[in-house]
């Protein structure tokens, strides 16, 4: 995995391609590539729909490796919400697929020049673009099914709905699953507009012909995957409650601690959240057959399995098992305790191309304006379809909550750096509040996740209601999240490497025995920091600068129910959370 394509959209005479050593990014993978790329290449002070901005879609440095849990992929730009820099992951297999051709990241560069969109494929025998307007506008779903009936039913995708087409700021971009459907996205950001406005709709990958790559030292990579599954497989967060429910075992966890925001994070618990469960989609999905509530991977490798099949009521596909961000952006947020409603409203998105935590929260910002009545999931649904359509109000929505905050005149509008916030109040877990304030991404849970010490107790503990010790807590998660996401693993391996000292061990000599290297904790831990600090340059040099670093300020003013708590943390100690 030494090379990096690149594929002019806008040279003369058409897209042109070419492959580069890795030079200079070399030892990076991820998160650290993508990011060291656009701050390297992108002039921060771009356009991000422009010609300069670019698309960075790179594997871990694991991925395509048969080491577990390492498909995940990293999305970079500058983004079209935040106007920072832009780092959205996502599962599917197209990371494993990438690494065994030999990628270590795709790189679309320019602007077509007629607006024209384009299909890209690729193999071991090289790489294809060729102009195809027939595809403007196809949903996901039908756009992978074509793919299939062009390229062969091995295929897989990466690709952007009818969102990304209309470079929609809340646009995602889709990489199909095991099962060849576009339902896993690297959401946040708008990553999809940006591909849009490169002129690409769909990505097409076949690893045919092709092996997992090998490790230096086999006998140590080897051991050391052993000891890594058998800790994923202990720890009670990885081994039990995501296998047996999915992510949205937080529904009941978190509604229970009052951190669960509901009708647009006016309150901190919902009382229709036992109805949208996890527990209760697990029974439901049971009692409608096929693959019941079992659970499995989003790309090949994966040992946790929190994914899962939604059914309609006639038994039939509706949707992946909806995931907890999902279903709290439209259910609780939304006053709607409808799982079928909910589920649909999932398969909408990812057939549009949308980030379901922005849409969530774009809609309960709307509902709050009396665009539609909190509880009223038939009205959410219809506003989701007015994007997909692109008409004005469509527009508005699809450009996210802090636009359509904007344009309706609404003040509880929970954003950062323009961007929605995932599903816990940071009123009722400061750790949280912490990270998604300095975040070099926007609001982002997933960026340093203090949920796990603060409400669950992975990690240590600390008192989610109070200040103390969370800017640290979140610095660290911060630290250690950027280098994870550099590897290609989940971020869900963080629970037992957080309460496992050996699991975390067996992580380091798994990336040692791969890559033939003697990386020690502390150089895991420098990585980190240097991807931090790599980022948060390019946002000052884009204009950000602390006082982004900022919750709206109605979360130090509105007490939120039940704890009537406000955020607590001082702004100038928000301001030591880069000091390292
Ligand atoms: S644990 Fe879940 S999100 Fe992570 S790789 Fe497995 S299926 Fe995907």
């Amino acid at each position: 995995m030494d090379k990096i394509l690149r594929i002019n959209m806008g040279a003369d005479g058409g897209p042109q391609v070419k492959t580069d050593s890795l030079g200079d990014y070399s030892g990076h993978g991820g998160r650290g590539l993508t990011s060291a790329i656009v701050a390297k290449e992108v002039p921060p002070t771009c356009h991000p729909l422009g010609a300069d901005n670019k698309l960075v879609i790179a594997p871990g440095l694991l991925s395509g490796s048969v080491a577990a849990m390492s498909g995940r992929i990293s999305v970079g730009c500058k983004s079209p919400l935040t106007g920072g820099i832009k780092e959205a992951n996502s599962g599917g297999q197209a990371s494993q697929m990438l690494g065994r051709l030999g990628y270590a990241a795709i790189v679309l560069e320019g602007k077509p020049h007629n607006g024209s969109l384009h299909k890209v494929f690729i193999n071991k025998d090289g790489v294809d673009v060729k102009q195809d307007n027939s595809l403007c506008m196809l949903g996901n779903y039908d756009l992978v099914d074509k793919m299939k009936a062009e390229y062969g039913e091995k295929v897989h995708c990466i690709s952007i709905g009818p969102a990304g087409e209309m470079k929609m700021a809340a646009a995602s971009i889709a990489f199909s699953d095991m099962e060849q459907r576009p339902t896993r996205h690297a959401g946040r950001g708008g990553v999809g507009a940006v591909m849009g406005a490169k002129g690409v709709k769909v990505i097409v990958i076949d690893d045919a012909g092709t092996s997992a790559r090998t490790p230096a030292d086999p006998e140590k990579f080897k051991a050391a995957n052993k000891e890594f599954v058998a800790g994923l497989k202990k720890h009670p967060v990885s081994g039990e409650g995501l296998p047996a429910y999915g992510t949205n075992v937080l529904t009941n966890v978190i509604n229970e601690a009052g951190a669960y925001p509901t009708n647009n994070f006016q309150l901190g618990r919902f009382e229709g959240a036992s109805k949208i469960s996890g527990e209760a989609q697990a029974e439901l999905e049971n009692a409608r057959g096929g693959e019941g509530s079992a659970t499995h991977g989003c790309h090949k490798g994966c040992i946790i399995r929190c994914s899962g099949t939604y059914y309609d009521k006639n038994g039939n596909f509706l949707s992946k098992q909806v995931e907890y961000e999902t279903v709290w952006a439209h259910g609780g947020n939304c006053g709607i305790d409808d799982l079928d409603a909910i589920a649909q409203m999932d398969r909408l998105d990812d057939d549009f191309g949308l980030d379901t935590i922005e849409m969530g929260a774009t809609i309960a910002v709307a509902m709050e304006a009396g665009v539609a009545k909190f509880g009223d999931a038939e009205a959410a649904i219809n506003l989701i379809k007015e994007v997909g359509k692109g008409s004005d109000l469509g527009r508005i929505l699809g450009n996210g909550a802090a636009v359509t905050g904007k344009v309706f005149g609404v003040e509880r509008v929970p954003v950062v750096k323009g961007q929605a916030m995932p599903a816990y109040d940071p009123r009722a877990v400061q750790g949280i509040g912490v990270t998604y304030a300095t975040t070099t991404m926007g609001a982002d849970h997933t960026a340093g996740y203090a949920v796990a010490t603060n409400i669950l107790g992975v990690g240590g503990s600390l008192d989610p209601l109070k200040p103390e010790g969370q800017v640290e807590l979140s610095r660290n998660l911060q630290i250690a999240t950027a280098a994870i996401d550099s590897t290609g693993m989940c971020l869900f391996i963080a629970f037992p490497i957080m309460d496992q000292p050996e699991t975390f061990q067996a992580l380091i000599d798994l990336i040692n025995g791969f890559a033939g290297t003697n990386l020690t904790a502390d150089d895991v831990t420098e990585l980190g920091k240097t991807i931090l600090k790599t980022e948060r340059d390019f946002n000052l040099r884009a204009g950000l600068s602390d006082k982004d670093d900022r919750l709206p300020d109605y979360f130090q003013k509105e007490q939120l129910s039940p704890h009537n708590i406000t955020f607590q943390v001082a702004d100038e100690d928000l301001d030591q959370v880069h000091n390292f």
